[in-house]
């Protein structure tokens, strides 16, 4: 037994999404079912709607940047009830017994973690689809509680953006008197501007755009530096203890590595893939500094993310679009046109013809 619920689906890495019947499975005992009413649009439903990292299974409904309310749950649910404001970010599910997700990083599950789409359930074996439907299914231990204060549509981009750039700043141990650089200010990059600031770092922002100063000021940097300006980049030799870069295509690593202090870290969060050009090892090793990866986080830890902008009042910039607004807004995406997350307004779904 499913049920449909209208969605916006790609069929191609060409095609534009369009209206789609998606049918969802009927609830399990651990289930709470989920009314939408906003999903953030990240550069990763852009990346996996065009097969940027090749693993696109399609028709592929995007979206893992999901709030909504409860309308059902199912009868082993004890944590949740009818009527509240829950989020689903970009987990679903996870084996839970490996060692990764006993320590809570569900994200780094040793058997395979289970992506709000483009992925498969692990009991049906059907494919995972996200949030730019009406509806969505999830298991209880992978949804969210949202703090009350928070505006809605301003808390869906932090179950992505936000939690990618809070796992690194936790794990990196960032607090006051820590010096953080974040390389590109889009969606991420704006999110860690505003989290690193409210733990109290000293925050610096790498921008290849010179019209951003004013924004990222406003955003919580301290110091703005033009990344395609040598001086400028001299200027801040030996300054970061860790740096989180959210460019999402390949691109040169190396004029980085300087501006790290002895013993500091670059995280890529954005690009996957080899680089190009070629990381030069000699200031790792002359200097003890490292260049790591780092994917999401795990569910406490997201829970954590909330409850700390909860208590910051910390909440996305966005752009309110409708759901038949979304192919547009992937070519503004493409060219950083976004102040600075698109969120759609999934009640724009419910004026499509029923399926
Ligand atoms: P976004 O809103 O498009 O922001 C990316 C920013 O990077 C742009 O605003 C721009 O900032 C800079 N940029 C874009 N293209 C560039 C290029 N060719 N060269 C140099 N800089 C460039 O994207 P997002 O949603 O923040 O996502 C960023 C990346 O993180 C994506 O690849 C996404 O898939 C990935 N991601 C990873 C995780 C994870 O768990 N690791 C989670 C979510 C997303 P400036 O104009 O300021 O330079
Ligand atoms: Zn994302
Ligand atoms: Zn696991």
């Amino acid at each position: 037994m499913t049920t449909a619920v209208r969605a916006y689906a790609a069929h191609s890495p060409t095609s534009p999404l369009g209206l789609f019947k998606l049918d969802r499975r009927s609830p399990r005992a651990d289930d709470v079912v989920i009314e939408i009413l906003y999903c953030g649009v990240c550069h990763s439903d852009l990346h996996s709607v065009r097969n940027d990292w090749g693993n696109a299974t399609y028709p592929l409904v995007p979206g893992h940047e999901i709030v909504g309310r409860v309308v059902e749950v199912g009868a082993e649910v004890t944590r949740f009830k009818t009527g509240d404001r829950v989020g689903v970010g970009c987990l679903v599910d996870s084996c839970r017994q490996c060692s990764a997700c006993g320590k809570g990083w569900e994200q780094y599950c040793e058997s395979g973690r289970v992506d709000t789409y483009n992925s498969v359930d692990r009991l049906d074996g059907r494919p995972t689809q996200g949030g730019y439907s009406e509806k969505i299914i999830v298991s209880d231990a992978f949804v969210l509680k949202l703090p009350d204060k928070l505006d809605l549509a301003g808390t869906a981009p932090l179950l992505c953006a936000g939690i990618t750039t809070y796992s690194p700043l936790r794990h990196w141990k960032v607090g006051p008197g820590s010096k953080v650089a974040v390389v590109g200010l889009g969606g991420l990059g704006h999110m860690a501007l505003k989290l690193a600031r409210a733990m109290g770092a000293e925050v610096t922002l790498f921008t290849r755009s010179p019209g951003k100063e004013a924004d990222a000021r406003r955003l919580g940097a301290h110091r703005v530096v033009l990344s395609t300006d040598e001086t400028q980049l001299d200027g801040v030799a030996g300054r970061f203890d860790l740096i989180i870069d959210t460019v999402p295509y390949v691109h040169d690593l190396n004029p980085y590595l300087p501006t790290l202090a002895t013993g500091g870290t670059l995280v890529l969060v954005g690009y996957l893939g080899p680089l190009d050009p070629a990381l030069n090892s000699a200031p790792l090793v002359l200097g003890r500094k490292a260049v790591a990866g780092s994917l999401i986080g795990g569910i406490a830890e997201t829970q954590e993310m909330l409850d700390f902008c909860g208590l910051h009042g910390i909440t996305s910039d966005t752009e309110t679009i409708a759901i038949q607004d979304i192919n547009e807004a992937y070519e503004r995406l493409l060219r950083s046109d976004v102040k600075y997350r698109f969120v759609i307004d999934m009640a724009s779904l419910k004026q499509e013809a029923a399926v």
